[in-house]
Parts: structure tokens; sequence; C-alpha cells
């Protein structure tokens, strides 16, 4: 039968039709250890209960009534995103990209602010920022950009982790009016910076009043072992935008802002019809009640340890094996060829794994696996790894 979907994705052959924390089972009854949630979305677990309640209790109150009124459950989320972050507002939308959208704009909005008529925003190689026309524009990957010239204006890309590349273009260039960059690159291949790489663009924004903005949409919400990633580095940014794991899989998106940065966008600025509608809001809620409850944050760096240790011993004397890095359970194992063939081994094997950047493997676990699925998903996915090299 002919699809009517846009073939925008490569899909792999299976059909899913239920799933249980870390599992899932297709349309004819097979099993499989989620081992990518979704992209880092559902990181409580496919059917978690909190959430299907959260979502039934809402959906018999109210679904949506648009931004043209106070919204009391997107009131208290925010509240509650405040208290975990330390910055001051937050506005609400459906996805990372819009996510990303509305700091741009913000960087923008803060540029003319400051007399500066060209603004622009530094960005990195390997990046990644969403599909919309300014987000694909920031993110460094030709294949995101191919075929849809003109691009938006208005980024200098540097390379990643390179905080004198970022000193060069701050001498040469006085439109620079933020830097935006992931805290780990995901999509690039988990590229985890320098232990003091966001402490010195900190520095370097104080220097030269510049918006430090991070995309955390694939490493907020607890994934590398603290609520927000920038939290290892003891530092606040001026901007931080999240989705994925926020709503668990109730799409939302959330731009966050503190100091300079919260006060830029005022009435009729930007908006969104459905963002922080109370469906999402209300998801998200239980998402950080059960994140707080469970104590998941904590676990994500004991997990993380236990899965990258765990590889470390499996793959130990296998030189195609390059590196095996891991901030909490944002796990990369970079091979020295392409292994993208990996991904559909793995499926065949009852495992969903995810290949990025073209030879490193990424795991995004949900912080809820446990011990006996840690352990099947090391020795499934060691043993594909031993067996492609044998
Ligand atoms: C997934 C992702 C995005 C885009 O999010 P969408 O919800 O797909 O628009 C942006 N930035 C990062 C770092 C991401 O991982």
């Amino acid at each position: 039968m002919t699809s009517h979907i846009m073939p925008t994705y490569a899909r792999l052959p299976v059909t899913f039709e239920r799933g249980e924390g870390a599992w899932l089972w297709d349309i004819d009854n097979n099993r499989y250890l989620d081992a990518i949630s979704g992209i880092a979305v559902c990181s409580l677990g496919h059917a978690h209960p909190a959430i299907h309640q959260a979502i039934c209790e809402q959906s018999a109150k109210l679904l949506h009534t648009s931004n043209l009124y106070n919204i009391s459950v997107q009131e208290k989320l925010a509240d509650r995103l405040i208290e975990k972050s330390g910055l001051e507002n937050v506005f609400f939308c459906n996805s990372g990209a819009e996510a990303n959208e509305a700091a741009i704009k913000l960087a923008r909005k803060y540029g003319y602010e400051r007399g500066i008529s060209n603004p622009s925003i530094i960005v990195t190689e390997k990046s990644f920022h969403g599909r919309t026309l300014a987000t694909l524009s920031a993110t460094g990957n030709a294949k995101v950009q191919h075929g849809f010239a003109p691009l938006v204006d208005g980024f200098v890309r540097v390379p990643y982790n390179d905080i004198e590349a970022i000193k060069k273009v701050l001498a040469e260039n006085d439109s620079i009016v933020a830097i935006l960059v992931e805290p780990i690159q995901g999509e690039g291949g988990v590229n985890i910076p320098a232990a003091d790489y966001l402490n010195n663009i900190r520095l370097l924004c104080n220097e030269h009043n510049l918006l430090m903005m991070l995309d955390e949409i694939q490493t907020g919400i607890g994934r590398t072992g603290k609520f927000l990633a920038f939290q290892h580095n003891n530092i606040l940014p001026d901007v931080c935008t999240l989705a994925k794991a926020l709503g668990n899989g109730v799409p939302i998106g959330a731009c966050l802002a503190g100091g300079k940065a919260a006060g830029l966008l005022t009435a009729g600025m930007h908006g969104s019809t459905f963002g922080g509608n109370p469906l999402a809001c209300n998801a998200a809620l239980a998402v950080l009640d059960t994140l707080d409850r469970d104590n998941l944050v904590d676990q994500a760096t004991q997990k993380g340890d236990a899965i990258s240790a765990g590889f470390v011993v499996a793959l130990a004397g296998i030189k195609q094996v390059l590196e095996i890095r891991h901030k909490g359970l944002m796990i990369g194992i970079e091979l020295d060829s392409p292994c993208a063939d990996l991904v559909p081994l793995a499926l065949s094997h009852g495992l969903l794994i995810n290949v990025t950047n073209d030879r490193v493997i990424r795991l995004l676990p949900p912080l809820i696996i446990d011990g006996a699925q840690i352990t099947q998903l090391v020795e499934t996915l060691s043993s594909l790894i031993k067996a492609r090299f044998a």
C-alpha cells in the first residue's frame, strides 16, 4: 500500500502498538528494549501512570482556552521551571525549534536595544537547533541546510569546544549579541566539551555584554544527571531552551530567560496559539513531580555511569571502538567507521538504538531503566559490536 505520509524520514520497518516503562511492543507482539526514548523524549518511559493521570484529569476539565486569558496550570509550570532553573520567566511553545526561534528573537531584540542594527549570534559546527528556517540556519550541518537557501542571516559559526575561536570572532565583529550552544551536542555525536567550556562562555558573555543562550532541548530535564546541564558548571545562562523530555511525549517547548533577557519581549511581540496549553502544562507538571518524587535525576548519573562502565569492560581491547563517552544517560560510543547499519541490526535483536554523525552510537535510555534492562542493553549491543569486528 502506498503511504500518504511525506517521506521526510527513512523509517525502520517496525510499528509499535504499546509500551510500558523501557519496553515497547510492536503490532506482532514482539518486545523491544527502548534505549533511545523517542529521541530523549520519554525519559519516564512509556505509559507512565502519573502522566496518564495528568492527561486524563486535565482533559476532563479543560484542554485549551488560548493565551488571550490566564492559564493557571501554565503559571504553575512556569513557577516550577523558574524555581528549578534559577531563571526569571518563560515563553511556552510546542517544540524545540519554536523554543529556539524565541531565543533567536530575544537575541535580535537585545541587539536592537543596544543599538546594533545587524545583530549576529555565534553558533557552532555540528550543532543542531531544529528544522525551521531560522533554526536550520543556526544548525551546523550542511545536510540540514541543503536545498533550503536563502538561509536566515545573522549567524557566525565557530568550531565547538573552542573558546579561542569565539574570542577571535568577538575581536573582529562588533555586531555579535549572543552565543547559542548545546551544553553537550546531541545530534552532532554526543560531543562533551571541556569541563570549563560553558564557564568560559559565561565570562565572555559578561565581558562583551552578550546573551548566553543554551539549547538544553536534549540535555535538559535530568538527562545528564542535573535538572539542567548548565547546573554542572554552577553558572546561569541568560536564555535556556527546553522541549523533548519536558512533556514525556506530550508536545511542549519552553524558552526561559533571566536578567537582561527577561524583559525584552512585551505584549504583541511573540506568540503561539497552542503554546502552554493546559493539557501540555499539566503533563509537564507531572513530569517534574515524578522526577523529584522518584529522585530520577540522581539516578541518571548512577545509571549512566553503570552503563558506560559496562561498555568499557565489554568492549575492552576492540580497537575499532574509539571512545565511550557519557554524562548521565546521554551516551555515545564512537567507532572508527560508519555504523548506521547497527540500528536495524539491533532492532532485529529487540533493541532500539540510534547512530548519529555517521559513526557514533547514541543511547538515550529512559531515566527509569532498571538494572536488568541495563545488563540486557550492554550485553546485546556489545555482542553486536564485537561480532561486527570479529
Ligand atoms: C531535538 C532538538 C531540537 C529540535 O527540537 P524539535 O522539537 O524537533 O523542533 C533542537 N535542539 C536540540 C539540541 C535538539 O536535540
